[in-house]
């Protein structure tokens, strides 16, 4: 293991000219940094502070940013090295990219100052796709590239672990992918199933036995959950081992609770909003969570009530409640012209349940990221708010699902609603004859004893149309 390099010694080559009034300031610079470093709370920096905060180095120039490429040298304190390295994949900058690569080639280069440059450049997303030193982390040494990731992935959240293993690795081969899993899975810690819940998706069934067999060294509850979906996994030893591993869970339940550093932190909901329009049956939810170190989590769900069932999802780590309250003052101007109402958790939940329930029935995938997300709410005990409105009903004249492309609307009116194609046909009247196409006849209220609340009446005659009865069968794929 080489030895620490004080930042001030360090014999990182100045980014400018050798004057000596340009070391005078470079070196000030560097140390007016380093003081600004040494002063964040480290752990509990909001993304948007990071992102301020980077921005506020940037405008200092490279002899700033030189101070952050210092401090990945710094074994003493892990804490300000993390900071770096976020900050530095915030920065998006040619001149740390340019840093990066002078800095890798210099053969004394600690190990772990590798990893970390190696992981700035993989994350940075300007470099994502064309780097072509990602491929490098399997081949550092495991000793290296675990001492740096126990702490450095320990600073993140679960569902950023995730969202990174699915944007920056996934592209790996699968074999390459299990050894780097089996590494950084060494010790089951619990922000590692960030990465086992992406993989689940994807299943790689060697990936799959793999993890089957280690999620059962985990304590988090979380684990027990994406057992049991490994059960009906087509593959026998996948179902093997999960059977196993959730037996083994379950005999170190009985010898008690297991440590509070063997569970994620327990999030509680805080707020959910949603933005509706009903009449495209589009929605945009957002449900957020509180850490108990008073950080936001929150998802954004876009769901679609007609056909489709949840549509979109992202989500967002480490706001402080004023930039989530922020967000939520920018989204309600943004829609001004649409209702945003904040809902109470159970309407939220409902409204993600039955979109969910949608997406299964008709056959749609869910959206990659809301695997990651859902575990905001899915943790949650839940009782069904009865107010929200069905999802996936039928077209009131043909009794068929509706089926809506992406740009056509079905006809709505009250409770009755009417699928393209029949709101062009045109109907017949039983009492006159006549004929009119729904957008014709004249609607009213039904009286109480009916079951359709609307009716359609004959424009000629007034007469009430007949409807067909409603489709209570479930409806085919
Ligand atoms: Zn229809
Ligand atoms: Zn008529």
């Amino acid at each position: 293991m080489s030895r620490r390099k004080s930042p001030a010694h360090s014999d990182a080559p100045s980014p400018t000219g050798r004057v000596d009034d340009v070391l005078v300031r470079s070196v000030r610079v560097r140390n007016q940094t380093l003081k600004l470093l040494a002063e964040q709370p480290v752990e509990d920096l909001s993304v948007q502070q990071t992102r301020a905060l980077a921005r506020r180095i940037q405008r200092r120039g490279p002899h700033a940013i030189q101070a952050l490429f210092d401090c990945l040298f710094d074994e003493e304190d892990p804490n300000r090295q993390h900071l770096a390295i976020m900050l530095l994949i915030e920065m998006k900058d040619a001149y740390v990219q340019k840093r990066i690569h002078q800095l890798l080639q210099r053969p004394d280069l600690p190990e772990r100052v590798r990893v970390a440059l190696l992981a700035v450049e993989a994350l940075s997303d300007e470099s994502l796709q064309a780097s072509p030193s990602v491929g490098h982390l399997s081949e550092i040494s495991l000793d290296s590239l675990i001492q740096f990731t126990d702490s450095f992935w320990e600073s993140m959240e679960v569902e950023e672990i995730a969202m990174m293993w699915s944007q920056h690795f996934l592209n790996e081969p699968p074999a390459e992918r299990l050894r780097l899993i089996e590494m950084l899975m060494k010790s089951a810690k619990p922000k590692m199933l960030g990465i086992a819940y992406i993989e689940l998706i994807y299943g790689d069934t060697k990936i799959l036995q793999f993890l089957a067999e280690k999620l059962g060294m985990f304590n988090d509850p979380m684990a027990v959950g994406l057992l049991e979906s490994l059960l009906d996994n087509p593959d026998l030893m996948v179902r093997t081992n999960a059977d196993r591993s959730l037996a083994r869970i379950r005999q170190r339940r009985t010898l008690g609770p297991p440590p509070e550093s063997d569970l994620l932190p327990r999030d509680r909901f805080y707020r959910a909003y949603i933005v509706s329009d009903p009449l495209s049956g589009h929605y945009s939810l957002v449900y957020a969570v509180k850490s108990p170190n008073g950080l936001i989590k929150f998802l954004v769900a876009l769901l679609n009530r007609w056909d489709r069932g949840v549509t979109d999802c992202w989500g967002c780590v480490r706001y402080t409640i004023e930039e989530f309250n922020e967000l939520i003052a920018t989204m309600s101007r943004d829609f001004a012209d649409l209702n945003q109402s904040r809902i109470p958790k159970r309407t939220a939940q409902t409204f993600l349940y039955r979109a969910m329930e949608l997406n299964q029935r008709r056959g749609y995938a869910f959206p990659p990221e809301f695997s990651v997300w859902s575990n905001l709410f899915i943790k949650d005990a839940f009782t069904e708010d009865e107010r929200v409105p069905e999802f996936g009903p039928d077209c009131s004249l043909c009794q068929k699902p509706l089926r809506v492309p992406s740009h056509g609307v079905p006809w709505v009116i009250g409770d009755l609603v009417i699928c393209p194609a029949c709101s062009r046909r045109s109907l017949r009247c039983p009492a006159c004859g006549g004929r009119a196409k729904p957008a014709d006849c004249l609607v009213t209220q039904g009286n109480s004893r009916d079951d359709e609340k609307i009716n359609l009446r004959c424009p000629h005659c007034f007469e009430v149309l007949p409807l067909p009865p409603r489709n209570t069968e479930q409806p085919s794929r």
